[in-house]
């Protein structure tokens, strides 16, 4: 007489066997089940915990898939099949399901980035679940981005751009870490960005209210913004067709304050697009006074 367990490990090793042969091996490539899991999460904006309900596994296992840390393993036929039949939530309307341009969406948390919030309040707060990664290949990826995911960002970014970081848990330090990597970047803070401009893939941040003039320079060392690149550029155009015109004294005071500051000069020089001629001669003149 064989016991209920024995019976159920039989009936196990029957059914293996019988996938065998027919060509259904109880394990598959993980591949096209991760594809569908993100189609279902990204462009459809289901949860995790709403796509392992559905397919009657737990949420972690679907996070994992999503998040690529699933992908080198093979995966259980059953669980595959059960997730592969998951459909998305409500039939999507064709304007949520178009793929629209990415720009808009990838400013949008540049500027937030640029104001002090962190990756994880960012992946929760602009509808990525918690997680950093994907938020992170939105940021880096060129091209398009669905209309779901980017009405979620662009909802997050509605709330956070009034708001404090410190209100969101992100610390002091982790604050000053994000800003220094959007410095670093030319990430532009929400003050810089209209809501009409933010979307335009040719319109460039307003750091000044000049940006990508002559005049636009000369009030980012006034105010001791740090350059845009537009300005840099406009700059070096403006000494092209100007030659010997000079911005003498402005060099002068900008110069001044940033050795102040301890700065040395092949870093002052990269600070005000200048050379480090100008640099020493404007340091010189100091000396002279
Ligand atoms: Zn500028």
């Amino acid at each position: 007489m064989t016991n209920p367990r024995q019976q159920e490990l039989n009936r196990k090793a029957k059914q293996r066997r019988y996938l065998h042969s027919i060509g259904r091996p109880p394990l598959i490539d993980a591949e096209p089940v991760i594809r569908h899991a993100r189609w279902l999460h990204d462009e459809h904006g289901m949860s995790l915990r709403t796509i392992g309900r559905r397919a009657g596994v737990s949420p972690s296992f679907v996070s994992r898939l999503v998040n690529g840390e699933r992908c080198d393993r093979p995966i259980r036929r059953l669980k595959a099949e059960a997730i592969m039949a998951v459909r998305p939530e409500m039939p999507v309307r064709a304007a949520a399901s178009a793929h629209v341009d990415i720009t808009g969406s990838q400013r949008r948390a540049q500027a937030l980035m640029a104001l002090g919030f962190t990756g994880p309040v960012l992946s929760e707060e602009l509808g990525f679940n918690g997680h950093v990664a994907n938020l992170w290949r939105v940021i880096r990826e060129q091209g398009v981005i669905s209309a779901v995911r980017r009405d979620r960002i662009r909802d997050g970014y509605e709330k956070l751009q009034h708001a404090d970081p410190s209100d969101f848990g992100a610390s002091v330090h982790a604050q000053a870490r994000i800003r220094t990597v959007a410095r670093s970047r030319d990430w532009a803070p929400p003050s810089c960005w209209d809501d009409d401009t933010i979307d335009d893939p040719d319109a460039i941040p307003e750091w000044t209210g000049a940006c990508g003039s002559e005049r636009g320079y000369q009030i980012h060392y006034r105010e001791h913004i740090p350059f845009c690149e537009p300005c840099r550029e406009a700059h070096q155009k403006y000494k092209t067709t100007h030659p010997g015109s000079g911005t003498g004294r402005l060099h002068d005071e900008a110069v001044w304050k940033l050795a102040d500051e301890g700065l040395a000069n092949a870093r002052i020089a990269d600070e005000l697009a200048i050379g480090v001629r100008t640099v020493e001669r404007a340091l010189e003149r100091r000396q002279q006074r």
